[in-house]
């Protein structure tokens, strides 16, 4: 094809690597930007980032990378211990939190040696894998340093590759990144890119004002950044899911008998559906004293509605993930102990991960949907519940601090998750809307939710990134 190859370099491969007895299987896995990719028939690509294992004999090497190879994949190899202090030290202990507003990191000079030098190992070989002319495409928080990095290495090597990097977090205000104590070296890695894209315009804004308060020598126009006799674009570009994926799977066979079964199991019962990561920005203690204080203000509902919480295990061996768990589970166990009867109880707790067909049905069984994050770049669960839909209209009921509230404003019922008293009321109003209020709503939700979709994301910002003279 004419069009460009595509580079993708992210922490993590889009695949898993298991060893079996003393061979290398590669599984794909899913997730937003996979399907994304996908259904980009035209775009020839090439996916750079660690496969989760550590290898080091060299024929077991060559064996995965040939089964990578046939996925359009390729590893960037790390050591075990380099790659959890890079991965669990610094991306997830001081900016994940930083970029989540959640206030008192520690920076730890050892993971910040392992951050920095896990971007230069992926500086090598993204540029020893690029051919001139390539879109380069990075995404996220674990590699702010790379688009730099690899930018010097590309020009040493005499190829013109021009650098995207997307962000799928948000971005502080300037005074909290601020804090920080690497915050300007992490700009300055970012702003090798020649676009860097955001999820909304309030992100974008405040890593423009980031750039202006907080670097010497740069000055921002508009949405440009003028920078080391450069200019940076930046933009927002609204991340979706792959819509049809969802709608659909009522018409599989699984599902819908799924479906069947607990419609007839939740006939008498209006059904909530959460679904998280178990994560301190999703708020889920916040979500269960919402809805410990909506049963408290409606006893009567009690015994008619039902929260089905899914928790999805994440990562584990951080103390506050560990310490998350078992806050959300005294929490889960006070409810359930006060409004428990033998014959039902109101919340159901799944502190597991669930297949997609579970996870459809689920969607599509539920009244509404209750999300609860404290910050959230998107949240993509949202929009799937959206999808699951078209049938039943279900509210959604969405915390104003979620990416997707931005865009699904028109048609949900946002709230406050900090205002319990807030959280408790929209959600009674999910319960009692009319009919045609749903419908109304759903309307909203259903054209926003088809319009952006996850392979218009990526065709938009490759669109952009192609068109880009480097
Ligand atoms: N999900 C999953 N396993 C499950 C339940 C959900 O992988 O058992 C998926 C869900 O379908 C969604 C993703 O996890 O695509 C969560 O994405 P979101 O943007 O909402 O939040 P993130 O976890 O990326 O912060």
């Amino acid at each position: 094809s004419s069009k460009q190859r595509v580079i993708i370099a992210s922490n993590r491969l889009p695949l898993s690597v298991k060893e079996n007895n003393g061979t290398y299987e590669t599984t794909p896995s899913s997730g937003g930007l996979v399907s994304a990719l996908r259904g980009l028939q035209a775009a020839d690509y090439l996916w750079l980032g660690w496969p989760g294992i550590e290898v080091n004999d060299k024929s077991a090497r060559e064996s995965v990378n040939a089964s990578l190879a046939k996925e359009n994949a390729a590893a960037v190899w790390l050591d075990q211990k380099l790659a959890t202090d890079h991965y669990n030290g610094f991306s997830n202990a001081i900016l994940w939190p930083s970029l989540h507003y959640q206030s008192g990191v520690v920076m730890d000079d050892n993971a910040w040696e392992a951050y920095q030098r896990v971007n230069e190992i992926f500086a090598d070989e993204v540029s020893n894998k690029a051919k001139d002319g390539d879109l380069i495409w990075v995404h996220d928080y674990h590699l702010f340093l790379l688009p730099r990095l690899l930018r010097k290495r590309l020009q040493a090597q005499n190829k013109r590759c021009p650098i995207g990097f997307s962000l799928h977090t948000p971005f502080t205000v300037d005074d909290f990144w601020r804090g920080v104590p690497v915050h300007d070296q992490l700009l300055e890695g970012v702003l090798g890119s020649d676009i860097i894209g955001f999820h909304t315009d309030e992100y974008k804004k405040n890593f423009l004002g980031a750039c202006d308060t907080l670097l010497d020598g740069t000055r921002v126009e508009n949405d440009q950044i003028h920078y080391d006799n450069r200019v940076v674009e930046t933009g927002k570009f609204i991340v979706g899911i792959d819509y049809r994926k969802f709608a659909d799977a009522s018409g599989d066979h699984e599902v819908l008998s799924r479906i069947k079964e607990l419609e007839t199991l939740y006939k008498d019962k209006q059904v909530i559906i959460g679904v998280d990561r178990m994560d301190y920005t999703k708020g889920l203690p916040e979500k269960l004293d919402g809805f410990r204080i909506f049963l408290e203000e409606h006893p009567d509902m009690a015994n008619k509605v039902v929260l089905i919480q899914i928790a999805v295990p994440s990562r584990e061996d951080v103390k506050e993930y560990q310490d998350l768990e078992a806050q959300v589970s005294k929490l889960v166990g006070q409810i359930s102990g006060k409004h428990a009867t033998p014959h039902h109880s109101p919340l159901l707790y799944i502190h597991r991960s669930v297949s997609f067909a579970e996870l459809a049905a689920l969607y599509s069984i539920s009244d509404a949907c209750l999300l609860t994050s404290r910050r959230d770049g998107m949240n993509l669960v949202a929009s799937e519940y959206v999808a699951c839909q078209e049938a039943r209209q279900g509210v959604l009921v969405l915390s104003e601090f979620t990416g997707a509230a931005t865009f699904l404003k028109p048609g949900s019922l946002l709230f406050n998750p900090s205002n319990t008293h807030s959280l408790s009321d929209a959600l009674y109003k999910a319960l009692t809307m009319d009919k045609e209020e749903r419908r109304r709503n759903y309307e909203e939700l259903r054209n926003f939710v088809t319009t952006n979709t996850s392979a218009k994301w990526t065709e938009t910002f490759l669109g952009e990134l192609g068109r880009l003279k480097n």
